[in-house]
């Protein structure tokens, strides 16, 4: 889904490997033909120094002949013309003795007779007084040179030639004859002309890769040919060529195949992060910071007039978490993120902020769609959680934007903190709520926030004082029976500030749990001091959060506190609201059972104020009831109320359950509870609540207390 638009690899990550690559068979192959190259240099030079050896040999084989011959015809210096007429007897006597040279004799040279190159071995005779006498010649000289050609030294490698400065053959190795060379005379013709001595470029063997050095002989103009086959050495370059090649190849294909690989499990992994990053973890919707990014792309070209952004929090999710445990908690996240993504439509998302919170954005037609929606959404999870059997009746509460155009430049945070604004503010009221934002919620939302921040240095200060209402028993002359405490906030800048406006808001973060246990420890304290002045023990209730009886050490501190400042048994009260019943009976009845053995009282306070069933009263091992203050509001059928009201009270008292009527304004009420039976007033018609000085001292002035309906608070 989202994840996947995420998923862009850079192209530039994926370019450099390749590009590395690349450099790297560049590398690899500009080395190689650097060796090749400078192989074949070294090889260049070989060729040319063999061949100079050759010139060397050629020429130094020739003028040893000729040195034979001139030492031959020195030995006939001087001779006259009568003795050399015997001359060709004496030579070819000579020749009998000696292999080899064939020295031959001629008085004249006759080139039509003998070819030049013929007799390149020619020393003249001279006579008396320096005449020319004749001329030596090796009438074999021609096949001298082809056999000094051909020996293995010159002819060990290749071809061995001698061509004149025309490039015409005079002698080579091999078997190749004069027709052949002549044949070919054009190119090494043009090589004397240019004065190239080498090239890789004449093919004598029909080899293409033979090399040819052609350098003077130093003797009689000619020249010497030498053709080196370079096959052999080509081919073991060819075959390193090859080879590399191979490893190239195969190590191209192994880093393909591990890039490949590389590229996989970077892609699977990408998505795996952006997975974790977009998605959340539990429902698999999308997470805050996914929806964020996508609203803005929606909202960017929307027209806003048609969209709202709603946010929806589940009432009471964190006891639902302690008490029916994280696992049951998760399961109903996980059924709401179900319902959700059913309710979103085209171009409407929706996402988990965080713990039981959700964010949507709705494109609508009718702004009374979305309420529908929230109905259905109601509707489709009591359904599922019926299936379920729950104690619980999880209620949803949502709070909705609807955006305007001039909000096109507003954050997308400011936006659903507007939706949040909208659900806290309706957080509070019962049921399932459904809140549309307003100015008005946003100043009380603020506020809050101010009181929140304040509140644990308010603690610290000391600013919360104790306040107690006066418990009236009806049925003994109006006696004052004991209290109630009740917390003020003496805030320095606000002045006294009502439970009402903070418990709630404490409630939230357990800060009620700092905030009860110092004024249990602040009512023990008082006490105290007023058994210690030798004052009969009174009856004190304390009001106790249900978020700090679900704490281990609830029983315990509350027992070390009394002990530490002496309370007796059966003066301290502790109040516990009617949503204990939420929690098992057994355990909270195992609670009270610790706190009766620790010498407290027990109270279910608030009876009949929310979802009180008659089952507590039988269920719940309390000392005493407190009916709620609804039961005393006027109402349109007093007749009903009471019967109801007198029945509960009957009931109670054969629980053996006290009853204390809260609320109670008027003294025709009192009369009527009186009659019903109900042991305890605490009202408005008595006393309000004041401050423990004030208390004090109206026990010190009075036992009873007179009911008016005229009621004026004693202080408040
Ligand atoms: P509650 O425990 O039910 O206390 C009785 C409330 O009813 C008190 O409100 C009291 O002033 C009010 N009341 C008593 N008689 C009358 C009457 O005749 N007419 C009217 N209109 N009201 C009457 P208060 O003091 O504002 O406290 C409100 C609630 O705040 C308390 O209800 C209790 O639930 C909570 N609360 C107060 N102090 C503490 C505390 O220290 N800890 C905790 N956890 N909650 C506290
Ligand atoms: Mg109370
Ligand atoms: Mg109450």
């Amino acid at each position: 889904m989202h994840a996947k638009d995420e998923i862009r690899i850079r192209k530039l990550d994926m370019a450099i490997p390749v590009l590395l690559w690349l450099f790297l068979i560049i590398c690899c192959l500009s080395f190689l033909f650097y060796m090749i190259r400078k192989n074949e240099i070294e090889n260049n030079y070989d060729y040319y120094s063999a061949a100079k050896q050759n010139q060397f040999t050629v020429k130094s084989q020739i003028e040893g002949d000729i040195h034979l011959l001139n030492t031959i015809a020195a030995g006939f210096r001087g001779m006259d013309s009568e003795h050399a007429r015997q001359l060709p007897e004496i030579i070819d006597r000579m020749n009998l003795s000696k292999e080899g040279m064939k020295i031959e004799y001629t008085r004249k040279l006759d080139w039509s007779r003998l070819d030049r190159e013929d007799t390149y071995l020619t020393v003249m005779i001279r006579g008396e007084k320096n005449q020319p006498l004749g001329y030596l010649y090796a009438g074999n000289a021609r096949d001298m040179l082809n056999q000094m050609l051909n020996t293995q030294t010159l002819a060990g490698v290749g071809i061995c030639a001698v061509l004149d400065n025309k490039g015409y053959f005079i002698a080579a190795n091999g078997n190749r004859d004069a027709i052949y060379w002549n044949s070919i005379r054009n190119k090494t013709y043009d090589m004397i002309t240019n004065h190239q001595q080498t090239s890789s470029e004449l093919d004598f063997t029909k080899n293409k890769h033979d090399y040819t050095v052609l350098i003077p002989l130093e003797y009689n103009d000619w020249y010497l040919l030498n053709v080196f086959p370079k096959s052999g050495l080509q081919g073991i370059h060819m075959e390193m060529a090859v080879g590399i090649g191979i490893m190239i190849l195969i190590s191209s294909g192994l880093f393909f195949v591990f890039f490949y690989k590389q590229y996989r499990t970077i892609t699977a992994n990408q998505k795996t992060l952006v997975n974790i990053a977009y998605t959340d973890s539990l429902t698999r919707s999308r997470n805050f910071h996914s929806f964020k990014k996508e609203a803005v792309r929606i909202l960017r070209t929307a027209d806003l007039k048609r969209y709202a952004v709603w946010y929806c929090d589940i009432k009471k999710f964190k006891f639902i978490n302690d008490v029916l445990g994280y696992e049951e908690g998760d399961r109903i996240l996980i059924e709401i993120a179900g319902l959700l993504q059913k309710c979103s439509g085209q171009n409407s998302l929706f996402c988990r902020v965080s713990a039981d919170n959700f964010a949507g954005l709705y494109q609508y037609e009718s702004r009374t769609e979305l309420q529908n929606c929230f109905q259905k959404l109601i509707e489709d999870f009591r359904q599922k959680e019926l299936s379920y059997n729950k104690r619980i009746a999880t209620e949803l509460c949502m709070g909705v934007y609807f955006l305007e155009e001039e909000d096109r430049n507003v954050s997308i945070d400011n936006i659903v903190n507007r939706a949040n604004i909208a659900q806290k503010y309706t957080k509070n009221l019962p049921g399932n709520q459904f809140g549309i934002y307003n100015k008005e919620m946003r100043d009380k939302v603020v506020d809050e926030s101010e009181l929140e921040s304040e509140m644990e240095g308010a603690i610290k200060r000391q600013e919360f004082r104790i306040f107690i209402q006066p418990k009236v028993s009806i049925q003994k002359n109006n006696e004052i029976v004991g209290g109630e405490v009740l917390v003020r906030w003496e805030n320095p800048r606000r002045g006294t500030i009502l439970p009402g406006q903070f418990i709630s808001i404490m409630e939230r973060d357990e800060k009620i749990i700092l905030l009860d246990r110092y004024m249990f420890e602040k009512s023990c304290q008082w006490l105290h001091q007023y058994l210690k002045s030798g004052r009969k023990p009174i009856n004190l209730a304390v009001n106790v959060s249900k978020v700090g009886i679900l704490r281990d050490d609830f029983v315990d501190y509350y027992g070390s506190i009394k002990e530490k400042y002496e309370i007796p048994d059966g003066v301290m009260e502790l109040e516990f609201t009617e949503t204990v019943m939420l929690t098992d009976d057994t355990v909270f009845n195992g609670l009270v059972a610790r706190l009766h053995e620790k010498g407290f009282i027990c109270s279910l306070d608030d009876f009949g104020a929310g979802y009180s069933s008659l089952n507590l009263l039988k269920n719940l091992t309390i000392d005493i009831v407190k009916l709620d203050i609804m039961f005393f509001r006027k109402s349109n059928d007093i007749r009903r109320e009471r019967i109801v009201i007198s029945n509960i009270i009957r009931m109670a008292k054969e629980l053996q359950i006290k009853t204390i009527a809260e609320g109670v304004e008027y003294t025709e009420t009192v009369d009527f509870l009186r009659t019903a039976g109900c042991d305890i007033v605490q009202g408005y018609v008595f006393a309000r609540p004041m401050p423990v000085e004030s208390f004090e001292k109206l026990l010190k002035e009075t036992v009873t207390l007179v009911p008016q309906d005229e009621y004026k608070a004693v202080n408040t």
